[in-house]
């Protein structure tokens, strides 16, 4: 009897060495296979079918606690039902995670029972037995390793839960790491996929910048320099002549640039006869015409629809006659449009430097004047003459008329509001100078200014300009409210050596700066960058705003404006006028603001007109509208009547 009793208890023993032997081996080989495996949903696999051998259970589960630290997910699993389960999220309050999870121990045994039946997740509402052990990483709280029901039934026991909870031990390290790694990786593609979208950013970037570079340097009809490439050019050209001069012995030749400006005849015709797309594509023809009559060293330009222009360096007076000739001479062969051959002319007028004028405005507006000359005579070329100029002739008297304009405060100031693009709020005015003179009736900014800078006299009217305007926003912040008020800078006056001691003489607070913005236009950008970049730097240390004027007709490189404290650009009115039926001005339109806006910059439309350039403008995300649809500029007290809007 106590033989068959020793056999029996031999037997069991063996049977258990051999059992606790498996179990061994079984442990050995996870923590082999997973010690080395870094993919984790291998180390899932590996653990969930290690994990339902050890202790036999139907399904094994694996939820972890989600970053948020709100829920679950069931990361493995393997066993009856587990594909299903895999994959899904729960919250902590819910199921026995939960319960593990607030009560801080391992649930093993008879514990379902525990939990309300809405407590219960799916599956533990199916399952008849559980046991659940802690999954405790180095530096992290995992979650844990679950198995459901036991095969061949019967309970989970407490030799069940030691094993689970040494296999967890043994495999919660291998786990955390490989999730540590998998963080790495996604954090690495994300990092990888946003320098990917910055690169395409910054290449969409720089494309639209290039494009408005050429857009804003080439007419797209003619691909001929623009006017302000023309401008450019000439002024290049004088100050090369100057040099020259300058360099030369005394009683020597003058060094000579001739200007052509020449117009097409009754282009306007073709264009209602044949349409704008065949016109178009005439002007183009009639530009490559034009450029086979012109040498390397000189400029043709296309100054907008059938106006062109020629600078021609070394040409005096004679000398220009005659390539005014050849110019009109290429134009006798006829042109094909829709199979018919139509023949253009032109007039020319012409100026020369530096008889008809010392500056570049004076002599296109010369060689203006002289075209005029040529169509109104009927002539194909006219030369300027002085003596049949009345306004030059009255220039002198002119002069001095401003002079005591000045000196008699005839100057006045209008106001002209800036308003949101979204809710047409007033935020701003601009401040633009009006004189009516006794004897010349009203004189428009665009000659007084002209002449107020010619003749030295600018400073001293901006200055004026500056304090009424400043005053006028002081009284408006003590009665209305505050508003800042945009005075228009001359380049000239900001560049003056003395401007900083004047500006800080008017500016005697910041609470002052702050009611005040200096519109300049972009030509500023081609003075001397230190220079004006110290002396913009001083202007908003006081509070002042920076706005650039007109941008667009100009000669300004985007990059160098990026490295200025300018807060606002304004889009020249030229391209807001054109954008409904102008497909090319659009694009500029668009691309500036969203230059503009990548810069931080504020952006303006100026001279809005209609109500669906507004709309479009609102689309395109301006900020700002300036324009007579929402008020021409009036004087101070007609315009209070906006701040009760
Ligand atoms: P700006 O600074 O670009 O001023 C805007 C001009 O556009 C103003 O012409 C304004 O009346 C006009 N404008 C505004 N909205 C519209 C619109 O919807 N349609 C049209 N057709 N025009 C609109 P304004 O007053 O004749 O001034 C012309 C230019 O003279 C100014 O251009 C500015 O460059 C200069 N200017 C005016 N006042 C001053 C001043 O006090 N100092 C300086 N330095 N320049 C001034
Ligand atoms: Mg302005
Ligand atoms: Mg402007």
């Amino acid at each position: 009897m106590i033989e068959k009793k020793e056999t029996s208890n031999i037997i069991d023993l063996s049977r258990s060495l051999k059992q606790k032997e498996t179990e061994i081996e079984l442990l050995q080989q996870t923590f082999t296979e997973i010690g080395s495996e870094l993919d984790l949903d291998r180390v899932f696999q590996i653990v969930s079918d290690r994990a339902r051998e050890l202790i036999g259970a139907e399904t094994l589960l694996i939820p972890l606690l989600d970053d948020n630290c709100e829920t679950y997910t069931y990361r493995g699993g393997a066993g009856k039902n587990a594909s299903e389960i895999v994959g899904e999220s729960m919250p902590l309050e819910f199921g026995v995670c939960g319960w593990v999870w607030k009560q801080k121990r391992p649930w093993w045994q008879g514990m379902l029972d525990e939990l309300s039946s809405e407590e219960k997740n799916r599956w533990e509402k199916e399952a008849g037995n559980m046991i659940l052990v802690p999954l405790q990483g180095k530096r992290n709280f995992l979650g844990g390793i679950a198995g459901l029901d036991k095969i061949g039934g019967g309970n989970f026991d407490k030799k069940d839960l030691n094993l689970l909870q040494l296999f967890a031990s043994i495999v919660s390290v291998a786990i955390e790491n490989a999730m540590v790694v998998q963080k790495m990786e996604t954090l690495h593609e994300l990092k990888e996929n946003y320098r990917l979208h910055l690169e395409k950013v910054n290449k969409q970037l720089i494309e639209s910048s290039e494009k408005q570079e050429y857009l804003s340097l080439y007419d797209s009809v003619t691909a001929l320099p623009n006017r302000s490439l023309f401008h450019d050019r000439l002024s290049r050209d004088i100050s090369e002549a100057q040099l020259l001069e300058a360099r030369s012995a005394a009683g020597q030749e003058d060094a000579h640039i001739g200007i052509l400006l020449i117009d097409i005849d009754r282009f306007k015709e073709v264009n209602d006869t044949h349409g704008h797309e065949h016109g178009d594509a005439m002007l183009s023809k009639i530009a490559r015409r034009f450029e086979s009559e012109t040498g390397v060293q000189e400029t043709l330009a296309s100054l907008g629809g059938d106006v062109f222009i020629v600078v021609l360096p070394g040409h005096d007076q004679q000398q220009s006659l005659a390539r005014a000739e050849r110019y009109s001479q290429s134009l006798k062969d006829g042109f094909d449009i829709k199979h018919t051959s139509h023949v253009v002319s032109s007039s020319i007028g012409i100026a020369v430097y530096p008889q008809h004028g010392r500056t570049a405005s004076a002599l296109l507006s010369h060689a203006d004047f002289s075209m005029h000359k040529a169509k109104e005579s009927n002539v194909k070329i006219y030369t300027y003459d002085a003596a049949e100029d009345h306004l030059a002739q009255g220039h002198l008297e002119m002069i001095a008329d401003v002079r005591k304009a000045l000196d008699e405060r005839q100057f006045e100031l209008y106001y002209q509001p800036k308003v949101s693009a979204g809710d047409c709020r007033l935020i701003a005015a601009e401040a633009l100078g009006r004189w009516h003179s006794e004897t010349r009736g009203e004189v428009p900014p665009g000659i007084f200014i002209e002449l107020l800078e010619k003749n030295n006299l600018i400073d001293e009217y901006t200055y004026w300009a500056i304090e009424t305007a400043l005053s006028q926003a002081k009284k408006w912040r003590s009665e209305k409210n505050v508003l800042r008020i945009a005075v228009n800078l001359s380049p000239r006056t900001l560049m003056h050596p003395e401007f900083k001691t004047n500006i800080d003489r008017i500016i005697k607070s910041r609470s002052d700066g702050e009611l005040l913005t200096f519109e300049i236009t972009e030509n500023i950008f081609l003075s001397e960058f230190d220079r004006l970049s110290e002396m913009l730097g001083h202007v908003c240390s006081l509070g002042i705003e920076l706005s650039i004027d007109d941008y667009g007709t100009g000669y300004s490189s985007l990059s160098r404006l990026s490295r200025l404290p300018i807060s606002e650009l304004k889009i020249d009115q030229s391209f807001i006028k054109e954008m409904l039926a102008n497909k090319n001005d659009e694009v500029v339109v668009r691309s500036t603001i969203e230059l503009a806006h990548n810069l931080n910059m504020n952006v303006v439309a100026e001279g809005v007109e209609e109500q669906l350039a507004m709309d479009l403008l609102k689309k395109l995300g301006c900020d700002t509208i300036q324009g007579f649809l929402i008020s021409k500029p009036m004087p101070a007290e007609k315009f209070e009547a906006f701040f009760d809007m």
